[in-house]
This record gives C-alpha cells, structure tokens and sequence, in this order.
C-alpha cells in the first residue's frame, strides 16, 4: 500500500494517521490510488447514503454548474424553492420552514439564535442559554461546541465556550444513575427539569439532543417515552425543542427524522449529512411554523446567514438526491438492510470482548468491554476501538470510531456501522465477516 508522500502543505487534523489516496468510488466501495478496495460501511462519516459515483446526480451538477453557481441573496432559483418543498413534505407537521445553510455546525448554530430570535420576539429577552447532554455532538464552530458534550473534543477551547448547562445522555446500558428502565422512572429525562429549576426557566431558550446518538456512542437511542416526557418539559417552561438530525435525518435510521420513531414533533431540526449524500456541501435548519410566525409577524427578520447557504449547485444536487432517495425507495431498503445487519450481528454477541449491540436503520454501534457481567470498560490504553478500526480497514471494510474509552467521561469503546442505503444482502455479510474476524483477532491479542 503506498502512503501518500507530498501533503507538506496540507495542514492535517492529525499527525499521528498515515494516509491513503483515494482514486474513486462506486455505489458501496471506495478505491485507492493502488486499487485496493474499501467497503464504505461508515458512508465516509455517516453521510453518503446513496452512494458513491451515482452518474444522474453528476449530471444534474454539471447542469446547474453550467446554468448558475452562485447569486446573492436577493434571488431564488427553482431547485431552492422545491428541495424546501421537499423537505417540508418529508418532515414531521408543522416543520415547514427551511433556512439553508453549508454543514452542520452552521445548522445547530442557527437553531441556537432562532431560537434566541423566537423568545426576543415573544417577549422573554432573556432566554439565551442552551441545555444539552453530555456525550453529544452538534458541532466544532464555537456556539455548537459550546452545546456538544463529547469532553475529548471541548477540553481545548472551554476558555471560549458559552457556560451552557448539560445533562446526561439517556443511555441505559450504562445509565448513568445506575438505575434500569422502567423502574428508573425516566430519571435523565427528569434532569432536564431539575436544571432549569436550577439554573431559572426564564434564562432558558432551548434543549438541545441527537435523537439517536450519532457519533460519540453510534446507535443509542432512548426509551419510548423519553422524548414524550422532554417534549412536555419544554413545552411547560416555553423552552424550544431543538432535534439534531445531522446524522439520523434524511433516512439513515429507516425514517425519514430519527424523531419520528417516538413520534413527537420538535420545534426546530438541524440536518447536513444525508441532505445531499455528500455530493456538495449543503445542510438545513427546519423551522416550525411557530417559530417562523413568531419572527416573521414581528419583526421580519432574522438577522443571520452564511455566504453559500441555499446556494444553487447544492440545492440542485440535494433535490436530485432526495428524489434518487424517493425513487428508489431507499429508506425502505436502509431499514430492511438495518434489520439484516442487527440479526446478522447477533452472534457477535457471544463474543468475550462485545457488550453491546445497538441501531436503527443503518446507524449501528457495538460497544466493547473487558467485562461482559458487569460492563466494565477496556483501560484506555489498550487502544481497543483503534485496534478494531484499524484491523477491519486492512480488510478493506471502513468503519468509524466512537469516543475513545474514558476520555470522554464515558466508560466504554465504540465503533459506528453506517453504510449507504443501497447496501445489499452480501455486502451486508461482507462487512459482518470482516468485523467477526477482527474482533475475533482483537478479543484473542488481549488474552
Ligand atoms: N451534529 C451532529 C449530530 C454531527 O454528528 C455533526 C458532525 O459530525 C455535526 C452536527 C456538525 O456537522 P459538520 O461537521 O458538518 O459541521
């Protein structure tokens, strides 16, 4: 495998990874510049639903790139105007206002200052703090990371971070008050109520969540009635509902919005990720008419927005890949294909180092332990996730790591499963095999 030689000028993320170059890739798998061949079982970073290299997307690229790339905000073109339309009919009633942005942190800092703009509008000026959960992410721009809970990735900046409260993620294999579902009463959806007490209703605009979690701990998602009792919370102390689906939304967990699975309607969503499978930067934040009416009927303006939001060759690109969605049925078959890879999966757990196996749709995570009876997590140090990702990307099969064991405040080693939707039978089986072995191979080199 040759590793790429000359990238002096690229300022990487990390020193510590060696690099591949890619060449192209097509429908599931990515080639590199030697040929080798990776199954995308992580959709790049949970993002690629409909996979690489679909020619009738390009083709619309082309066009519009050939008709206009760019106008200022004073125009509209058709493809805005119509992937609003579609992504108000995909999502939950009332969800019908679409502020378009360029990638997911510009989405969840938007929902954080409509939300602001919603409460200055309807009187309550001093609304301004966000709850969040620890564990999350919403984002790396200063205002998303304030609310994301992923430790690792905070500890850097905290001097700059907003002083906004968090409150556990509802995540019972390791509930975090070592209490069990349903004799636990929903104690972490009851937090939420106990910290705007604590800090004061009236400074509190919104609650922040990943319905499902996406990145920090792939696949955890609550009890049935947990967001029925947040949704009620909110609605009690006038605090906004902010549902992030810049992973889960546009199909990836077998609906279209993770948060139709307790079938509650939020007050504002963010989205990125699968809105244009990756074919162009484009991400959105989908405003409930409450919200919109709000500002619109007071003062008309929402003073806010980034150069390339809505901007023509990605709205042309993400209306072209929700209908290839639509077409195809894609959502339908991420959810067939999910069942599929969950029970395939199944006797992974038997496996000494495997404590949990979790997802919706094709967002799946396994979680590792040194002790299956009670849970206890590998030291850090043994590098356990690292160990797992890696040996399956010799395999040729790409999946991605979840936070790495305490650092995050969380005991436990994570990876994602997220393939394109238009994964099939075998390439289901594929990416099983290569991870049984791996994990076979991990769980023997630990002893
Ligand atoms: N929200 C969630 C749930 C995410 O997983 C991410 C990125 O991984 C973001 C927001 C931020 O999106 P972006 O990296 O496009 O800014």
């Amino acid at each position: 495998m040759t590793e790429v030689q000359n990238d002096d000028h690229i300022f990487h993320r990390t020193l510590k990874q060696q690099w591949q170059q890619i060449s192209h890739g097509e429908g599931v798998y990515l080639f590199d510049t030697d040929g080798k061949r990776y199954l995308d079982a992580c959709a790049g970073v949970h993002v690629v639903s409909i996979g690489h290299g679909v020619k009738e997307i390009a083709d619309v690229m082309g066009k519009q790139a050939s008709q206009v790339c760019f106008t200022y905000s004073r125009f509209l073109t058709q493809a805005q105007i119509d992937l609003a339309q579609k992504i108000d009919d995909m999502a939950p009633e009332g969800l019908s206002k679409v502020f378009f942005v360029s990638g997911g942190s510009e989405a969840t800092e938007s929902a954080m200052k409509m939300a602001r703009k919603y409460h200055l509008e309807t009187g309550n000026p001093k609304k301004y703090k966000v709850i969040s959960r620890w564990q999350s992410w919403h984002g790396n721009t200063i205002g998303a990371l304030s609310m994301s809970g992923r430790t690792s990735w905070r500890d850097d900046y905290v001097p700059y971070l907003l002083d906004f409260p968090h409150i556990p993620a509802p995540y019972c294999y390791r509930c975090p008050y070592g209490q069990e579902y349903p004799d636990c009463h929903l104690t972490c959806a009851n937090e939420l109520e106990r910290v705007i007490h604590q800090e004061g209703s009236e400074y509190i605009s919104a609650f922040i969540a990943e319905p499902i979690l996406g990145t920090s701990a792939a696949g955890v998602a609550p009890p049935p009635d947990y967001y029925p009792t947040i949704r009620e919370i909110c609605d009690r102390h006038d605090i906004l509902m902010i549902t992030d689906e810049v992973v889960t939304g546009f199909g990836r967990t077998g609906v279209n919005f993770a948060i139709e699975h307790w079938d509650v309607v939020p007050d504002i969503m963010t989205t990125g990720k699968g809105l244009s499978s990756g074919y162009t930067p484009i991400a959105a934040t989908i405003a409930h008419e409450k919200v919109y009416d709000a500002i619109y009927k007071k003062s008309s303006s929402f003073t806010h927005g980034h150069t390339y939001g809505g901007n023509p060759l990605s709205c042309a690109t993400a209306l072209a890949v929700q209908n290839y969605i639509e077409k195809h049925d894609l959502v339908t078959q991420c959810a067939r294909m999910g069942d599929l890879m969950l029970e395939k999966l199944k006797p992974l757990q038997e496996s000494p180092i495997v404590g949990n196996i979790r997802g919706k749709g094709l967002l799946i995570g396994i979680e590792f332990v040194a002790d299956k009876e009670k849970g206890t997590p590998f030291d850090v140090s043994k590098g356990v996730t690292s160990a797992v990702v890696d040996l399956t990307f010799d395999k040729g099969v790409l999946i991605m790591p979840g936070a790495p064991g305490l650092i995050d405040g969380v005991a436990g080693d994570h990876i994602a499963i997220s393939p394109p939707f238009t994964i099939n039978e075998s390439q289901v089986l594929e990416t099983v095999d290569a991870l049984t072995e791996t994990i076979d191979e991990v769980a023997k080199g630990l002893g």
